[in-house]
Formats: C-alpha cells, sequence, structure tokens
C-alpha cells in the first residue's frame, strides 16, 4: 500500500505535469521558430594546440524563452528532434553559421547536426545550396555527429555523409568515448575528426583517469589520419597536458566561451591566440 501511494506520487500528477510541460515547450518552440527573436547562435572558438591561434568556431544554438529564460539545447534539441522541429532549426543554425563563416573567411566554422536531419534524403542538398548561396568553401564547413548517426539502418545518413564529403564537406564525430562504439567502430568510420569528449579531459588529476585514455585515443586517430580535439578545456594544466599529448585542437571555457556573434567580432579584433 505504501509503495503503491509512492509509485501515485513519483508517477501520477508528476508525469501529467511532464507531459503538458513538454506540449506546451513544444508549442513555444514552434512560436519561436516563427518568431525568429528567441533563437541566436552562439560561437566558441577552437584553438590550434600547436600555433595557439583559433582555428575554427562550433556554433551552438541558444534559446531565450519569453518568460522561463534561457532553456538548455540538451532539453529542446531532443524536443525538436521527436516533434519534426528539428529541420527547420537545423536549417536556421546553418543559415546563420554559414553568415558567420563568409564575415571571418580565415576561420573554419563547426555545425552541430542531429542524426534525424541527417536521416533526411534531402539533406546534403540542402547543405549544398546554402554553402552555394553564401559562397562557402565546403572544406571550411565541418559537420559534427554523434554515434546515432551511424547506426541509422535505412543508410540514408551514410548516403549523406558519403554525398557531402565527396563534395568537400568535413566530418567530426562529437563526444567521442561516451556512446557504446569502440576502437574497432573507427575502421570504418567517414570522418576527419574525432572530439574527445570532456569527461576524460576533466579526469585528468584522478588516478585511474583520462591522461592514458586520451593518449591511445589521439594515436590511433592519427594513426588513421584523423585529426583531434579535445572538448572541455577548463584549466592551463589540462591544456599543456593536451599539447603534450599531441592532441590537435583544444576547445573549452580556458580559452573562450560560447559567446554572441557581437562579442566574437569583438574578441577577433582584439586577441586571437591564447
Ligand atoms: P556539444 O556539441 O558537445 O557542445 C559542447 C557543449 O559543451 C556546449 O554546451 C558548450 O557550451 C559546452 N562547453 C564548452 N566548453 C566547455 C567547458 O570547458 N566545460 C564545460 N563543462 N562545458 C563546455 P551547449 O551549448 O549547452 O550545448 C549542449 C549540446 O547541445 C551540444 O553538445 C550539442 O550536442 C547540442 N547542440 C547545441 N547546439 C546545437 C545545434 O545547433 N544543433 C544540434 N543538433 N545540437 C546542438
Ligand atoms: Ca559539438
Ligand atoms: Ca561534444
Ligand atoms: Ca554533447
Amino acid at each position: 500500500k505504501t509503495s503503491g501511494r509512492n509509485r501515485y506520487a513519483i508517477f501520477g500528477p508528476h508525469m501529467d505535469e511532464l507531459i503538458r510541460t513538454r506540449r506546451d515547450l513544444e508549442q513555444d518552440l514552434r512560436a519561436a521558430l516563427e518568431a525568429g527573436n528567441q533563437l541566436e547562435v552562439f560561437y566558441q572558438p577552437v584553438y590550434s594546440a600547436a600555433s595557439h591561434e583559433i582555428s575554427a568556431l562550433e556554433a551552438l544554438i541558444r534559446w531565450w524563452h519569453p518568460n522561463k529564460g534561457a532553456i538548455a539545447p540538451e532539453v529542446f534539441i531532443p524536443l525538436a528532434e521527436t516533434s519534426g522541429l528539428i529541420d527547420r532549426l537545423g536549417a536556421f543554425v546553418l543559415k546563420e553559421a554559414c553568415s558567420t563563416a563568409r564575415e571571418f573567411p580565415d576561420l573554419d566554422i563547426a555545425v552541430n547536426v542531429s542524426a534525424v536531419e541527417l536521416g533526411q534524403r534531402h539533406y546534403a542538398a540542402q547543405v549544398f545550396s546554402q554553402l552555394r548561396q553564401f559562397g562557402i568553401e565546403p572544406s571550411r564547413l565541418e559537420l559534427e555527429i554523434t554515434e546515432t548517426a551511424l547506426l541509422d539502418e535505412a543508410g540514408v545518413c551514410e548516403k549523406n555523409i558519403t554525398a557531402l564529403r565527396e563534395f568537400g564537406v568535413k566530418f567530426a564525430l562529437d563526444d567521442f568515448g561516451t556512446g557504446f562504439s569502440s576502437f574497432g567502430r573507427l575502421q570504418r568510420l567517414e570522418v576527419d575528426r574525432i572530439k574527445i569528449d570532456r569527461s576524460f579531459v576533466q579526469a585528468f588529476d584522478r588516478p585511474d583517469g583520462g591522461v592514458a585514455i586520451v593518449r591511445s585515443i589521439v594515436g590511433v586517430a592519427h594513426a588513421k589520419g584523423l585529426r583531434t580535439t579535445a572538448e572541455g578545456v577548463e584549466t592551463e594544466e589540462q591544456s599543456e597536458i593536451l599539447r603534450n599529448l599531441g592532441c590537435d585542437e583544444l576547445q573549452g571555457f580556458h580559452l573562450a566561451v560560447p559567446m554572441s556573434k557581437n562579442s566574437l567580432r569583438e574578441l577577433l579584433g582584439t586577441e586571437r591566440t591564447k
């Protein structure tokens, strides 16, 4: 009886509320896509480990909800994926990113792509057309995918990846090491770069931690001709270790936080090294 009541307390009203919140948020996201002024693309500089210079920018979506304030992408991206809004959201980010790439011609641009978007038959064609419209060299665009994109049974993701790579677009495997894929999977991986998940970097000071793992990821990646970016670099010490491990690019709060386009303009007008 007690457990029954607990269950009710946990799954009853809360569940209801969750579903309602979800539905409301979905409506709000739909409205945000129409309104246009609630969504903003931020950019986080990526630094070359060797030259200490900014080599690229990663586009990261922000949603400023009119009453709820900032909503985390981890909350609304999955919502967009299940409600059919991810295509429009992705198109918005890509367009913004292309316009930024045109403004900063010496920097590459990285854009996160959901497996749901990549699973659409016309995805590659949409990217081509966007690049052409902005006059962006395809090799300056790097699409960041996660492992789920590589598990697509219908093979549409793979077809899009192949078509885009033939055109010159680059691919990065995001959050490497957090999924269920192993080094073995790297064999047939059609990517150009591996982004080492920040959990490994943040485990550097633990005795069982990150250094050995990152060393082997970098080793395998380089043996396969792939570049590596370390995510979540929060201290100078981590930065030093990663440089010594031969990591190619570094990204994290220690180097630069994700910022608005205006802040980016300010930064790029003054300091470009770290
Ligand atoms: P991600 O692609 O792994 O992006 C890196 C996340 O780590 C970003 O969170 C960034 O703000 C954060 N980060 C950067 N440096 C540090 C650091 O030094 N320490 C820590 N603790 N965190 C750091 P954000 O912007 O909240 O994005 C979260 C996730 O949402 C992204 O993870 C990505 O999977 C997804 N996302 C963001 N923008 C987009 C988008 O335009 N499209 C899609 N499909 N997904 C997106
Ligand atoms: Ca990413
Ligand atoms: Ca990541
Ligand atoms: Ca992530």
